[in-house]
């Protein structure tokens, strides 16, 4: 089992999901949403942390979901992760209105509005102070911003993903439908495989397993938990790879 000592992350992969930019709208950007989470996400900059961020399309897809229906699944796909762009160029904006340099890397290439994903210059811009936004995804249809999230992680050699979602780690139902849902602390990726659990599409968890990066499951939309998560407080589930 990897020994975590969170307070002393070196790199990190911050996986946010288009949802997290939602507040309480059904759809879109959220302007207070998304500055407060630049803020945070800031912090932990200050703190030393070099952050890579892989970030989804939930929030303007499923809002053109409807538009969607109806059209081929892969060109619903490239949608979605067109969707992952404009996310990243918001996120992007926010961050830099606070003062930090930033990159905008999209796995699919438009050279006037982001550099493509490079793994090298990734790996440079981190050393050289600044936040990596990773858009579009893979670049691939049928796969997800998580697996994305897992793959870049891997590339960019970051110690863990912080995978930021709707509640506060990972449990043995869906909290938000069984009440008496119980939280892990811990829980093993094979565990999660096992019993089927939802914590990132199965290609996305292997790909974590094969490769032991561990991750951390916590409620994106609290505010502060990211930096609580840098003190190493107990606000997340760990998913760690035994054996
Ligand atoms: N997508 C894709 N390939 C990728 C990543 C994303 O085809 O590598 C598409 C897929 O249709 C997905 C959508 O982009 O539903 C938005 O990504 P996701 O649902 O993962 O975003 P999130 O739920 O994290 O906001």
């Amino acid at each position: 089992m990897e020994a975590i000592s969170p307070p002393s992350f070196r790199r990190v992969l911050l996986k946010v999901s288009g949802e997290a930019l939602m507040g309480s709208q059904r759809f879109g950007i959220d302007p207070t949403t998304l500055s407060a989470l630049a803020e945070e996400i800031v912090s932990v900059y200050h703190l030393g942390v070099q952050i890579g961020i892989v970030i989804g399309g939930g929030n303007i897809f499923r809002g053109i979901q409807a538009a969607v229906q109806g059209i081929d699944k892969v060109v619903g796909d490239y949608m979605g992760m067109l969707a992952t762009v404009i996310n990243g160029l918001a996120l992007q904006n926010a961050i830099e209105a606070r003062g930090v340099p930033t990159r905008l890397q999209t796995a699919i290439a438009m050279a006037q509005i982001a550099e493509p994903f490079i793994r090298r210059r990734a790996i440079r811009h981190l050393e050289k102070g600044r936040i990596v936004i990773f858009a579009a995804g893979t670049g691939s249809p049928y796969f997800t911003t998580d697996t994305a999230a897992a793959l870049r992680a891997i590339e960019i050699g970051a110690e863990i993903i912080l995978k930021g979602t709707r509640v506060d780690g990972v449990y043995d139902a869906d909290p938000e439908k069984v009440v008496a849902a119980r939280r892990y602390e811990r829980i093993s990726s094979r565990e999660v495989l096992e019993k089927g659990l939802k914590v990132m599409d199965l290609t996305a968890i292997t790909l974590c397993q094969e490769h032991r990066l561990p991750i951390l499951v916590f409620n994106i939309n609290e505010r502060g938990n990211l930096m609580r998560l840098m003190r190493g407080e107990p606000v997340a589930t760990i998913v760690h790879h035994e054996g």
